[in-house]
């Protein structure tokens, strides 16, 4: 076979500048390059023949011995073309181009995270729980093991592909025409296929099933964080990591309790006469009814603050928050008129009281502080 012009291979005026030869060359390669066209013989050797038209005209000494002699004259200089010595098409345009084959290729995605949810109540929140959750995930089929075929059944090289689980398209785009991957149709981006089918996953390997979970719920826990538990996700494609499980924690509401951070608040009821005299009485905690004093005196709004019957922090040390007991102060209605007697009797006494603390001066020297 005669060889071409080595102008002509690459559709270059001989007058040529180094930089529109490379450039025609790079236009040329690209359209030629096995990403493009498959394994196609004729292009490997047009590439060869590109690409041995470049290494002597991108040389200006080769160069200036083609122009004055042509192919002869490159063969009696003992120039053997670099393009035919190499042993595949893609070393060669890696040679070239630099990198890898292919352009775009990418591995096997990983799977999909997953969230779940779970509830505890009040309590668990003291000490941390487990839960079994359940949640639905793509997981690898267990029927035939995630390689897609029944059991027993041979597995071949998937013909769309050629076995490299990837289809290769050409885009014209602003930089020229270039190779996008994408993952084969038929097998999936595995370059293998089940001769029959996996009756049970209908050969993807991967399927959808129901799974549980055992998740340590640390103590502190609030409404609304979420845990992460790595790799329980779907399941990636083959040769892939899976996704991670998101569990978002709610905790229960508690009668009679209010959550703030943690501490814990109960507001408690209590009749006037109570406030004025005193009293004990039995109150819940977290850890069960406990006896708090209230004093005599004790005005609506007043807190009492039990240490200790609150609540952990997330990671921190075990040490607790606080219980608040706030009063709130209810004046008796619907008194009878014995009731009525005694509370106007009382009243006397007391407006007596307050007058003598008016005397006293408590009251005009509170009013000089707060003018
Ligand atoms: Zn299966
Ligand atoms: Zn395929």
């Amino acid at each position: 076979m005669s060889k071409r012009d080595y102008y002509e291979v690459l559709g270059v005026p001989r007058s040529a500048t180094q930089t529109e030869i490379k450039k025609a060359f790079r236009g040329v390669a690209r359209e030629l390059h096995p990403d493009v066209n498959g394994h196609d013989p004729e292009a490997e050797d047009k590439f060869k023949e590109v690409a041995e038209a470049y290494e002597v005209l991108s040389d200006e000494d080769k160069r200036q011995t083609y122009d004055s002699y042509g192919h002869d004259g490159l063969r009696s200089g003992g120039f053997s073309s670099q393009a035919q010595g190499f042993g595949s098409i893609d070393d060669l345009f890696s040679a070239f181009f630099g990198g890898g084959q292919g352009f775009g290729r990418r591995g096997p995605a990983p799977g999909a995270d997953v969230g779940t949810s779970v509830e505890i109540g009040l309590e668990d929140v003291l000490e941390g729980v487990s839960r079994e959750v359940e949640f639905d995930v793509v997981g690898t089929c267990e029927h035939c093991r995630g390689n897609g075929a029944e059991p027993g059944t041979p597995i071949r090289t998937c013909e769309r592909c050629d076995g490299t689980g990837e289809l290769r398209t050409v885009a014209n785009t602003a930089f020229g025409q270039m190779v996008r991957a994408t993952p084969c149709d038929t097998c999936h981006g595995d370059g293998r296929v089940a001769e029959t089918p996996c009756g049970e996953c209908s050969g993807l390997g991967r399927r959808h099933t129901s799974r549980t979970f055992k998740v340590d719920i640390p103590a502190g826990i609030e409404t609304g964080q979420r845990m992460r538990i790595s790799g329980a996700g779907h399941a990636g494609e083959p040769g892939a990591p899976s996704g991670d499980l998101y569990v978002e924690v709610t905790v229960a509401e508690k009668e009679g309790m209010i959550r703030d951070g943690q501490d814990l608040i109960t507001v408690v009821p209590l009749d006037a006469t109570k406030a004025m005299l005193g009293d004990r009485i039995e109150v819940e905690t977290i850890d069960g009814p406990e006896e708090i004093e209230i004093e005599p005196g004790t005005q609506p709004g007043a807190e009492k603050v039990v240490k200790g019957k609150g609540l952990p922090r997330v990671g921190g040390s075990r040490r607790r928050g606080v219980h608040r007991f706030v009063f709130n102060v209810v004046v008796p209605v619907n008194l009878s008129d014995e009731q009525l007697k005694l509370a106007g009797e009382l009243d006397e006494t007391v407006g007596e009281a307050n007058r003598q603390q008016e005397e006293s001066g408590l009251f005009s020297r509170m009013r000089r502080a707060w003018s």
